[in-house]
């Protein structure tokens, strides 16, 4: 008998990649982004169902998730984009299993060549421009000189330049000013490029948000993450996408305590009348955040209960009045919402963070994760 469980629905999964597609401009592409295991999600399963959708590409952040893609051999025959290195990370490997990589700079791209010739096979890379997020990408004053040696190194045979790229700020804020200025500063990036003899077959920006609100951002390709896995950066924004994650976990005692009583460490929150509370064997090493004490839902006995107190290590503790609650009743933390159950929107409101960590967290840790 199981105690609790991360399930995963996967036919949800290839749903919402088919349903984004239909969203997307015809003849753009959609990678589906499974970086820090899919969200939580489990990356290898998550690759397939993403495939089946009509993912063409996959997106992670680190060499070994793309690596991993690779050997597991999950989506077979797509694409895949790395697109954070730090220096003297051996590339070869990754050059030599067909991984596109991401140059921001010079030295970057550099790093590629030497791979490329080592492994004797030209490396496919996107050049990124950083258009306003401040993060990663070539900064406006040193693209053209990115460019230059980009296109110097595909003459050499070193590279194919495969893309140019960049990435939103504040696409989850529709109507927010920078997005406008990136789309310049992009189409400006995408001008000089061309300027210099640079005109690669793809041009990627959009993530999720922008997948669901800028179909303008779209070009080639579309990176989406959030949406993958049915839940939306923007409130309401992607009504034709189910959820695919659902936390369960089964009460491990009910008791009866008195008004009065404080609860759990800290005695933070006090009980005011006499109640029953039930104990839920999930706590933050299971990823539930401990900023949601006293304030995250948990679904037991067909109605949406209260944490009270703080969040443990192991597990919550669950106020449900007096209802029949019982030790082995499943408690569901949260799912697609369609039974009553909150959702990872509801979790992030009472966690005060966003829907991405809290999937992510609770996918990545100690409760066993099952595909449905
Ligand atoms: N592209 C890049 C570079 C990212 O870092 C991410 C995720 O943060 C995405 C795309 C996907 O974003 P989202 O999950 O909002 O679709």
């Amino acid at each position: 008998m199981w105690q609790a469980q991360v399930r995963i629905d996967l036919d949800a999964i290839r749903h919402n990649v088919a349903t984004l597609k239909g969203m997307l401009r015809p003849g753009t592409a959609l990678m589906s982004v499974v970086k820090a295991d899919a969200y939580g999600h489990g990356m290898l399963r998550v690759a397939e169902a993403a495939v089946r959708g009509g993912a063409t590409w996959l997106g992670t952040a680190t060499l070994d998730e793309a690596l991993a893609l690779r050997e597991h051999g999950a989506g077979g025959g797509v694409k895949i984009l790395s697109w954070l290195h730090s220096p003297g990370r051996p590339l070869g490997e990754a050059v030599a299993a067909d991984v596109d990589l991401s140059a921001s700079s010079i030295d970057a791209l550099d790093e590629i060549v030497d791979a490329a010739r080592k492994v004797r096979r030209a490396a496919a890379v996107h050049l990124k421009i950083d258009t306003g997020l401040s993060r990663n990408g070539a900064g406006r004053g040193d693209w053209p000189a990115l460019v230059t040696a980009a296109a110097k190194a595909q003459a050499d045979g070193d590279v194919e330049i495969a893309a140019i790229w960049s990435h939103f700020a504040c696409a989850d804020e529709p109507g927010h000013p920078s997005i406008l200025r990136q789309q310049l500063a992009f189409d400006e990036a995408l001008d000089v490029a061309a300027g210099l003899g640079v005109e690669p077959p793809l041009r990627h920006f959009a993530n999720s948000a922008a997948a669901l609100t800028l179909p303008e951002s779209h070009f080639e390709l579309v990176r989406v993450g959030l949406s993958t896995y049915g839940l939306s950066p923007i409130p309401g924004g992607a009504p034709d996408l189910r959820p695919a994650m659902s936390v369960h976990a089964r009460v491990a005692l009910v008791k009866a305590v008195q008004a009065g009583e404080g609860v759990s460490y800290g005695h933070t929150y006090k009980i005011l009348k006499d109640t029953n509370l039930a104990l839920v064997p999930v706590g933050y090493a299971d990823g539930v955040p401990r900023s949601a004490s006293s304030r995250g839902l948990v679904h037991i006995g067909g109605k949406v209960r209260r944490v009270v107190g703080r969040v443990c290590m192991d597990q919550i503790v669950v106020d449900c009045g007096d209802d029949d609650v019982r030790a082995g009743d499943e408690a569901v933390l949260f799912g697609a919402g369609t039974r009553g159950e909150p959702t990872a929107d509801d979790w992030a409101v009472a966690a005060d963070t966003i829907n991405y960590e809290i999937v992510t967290r609770m996918g990545s840790n100690r409760t066993p994760r099952v595909y449905l």
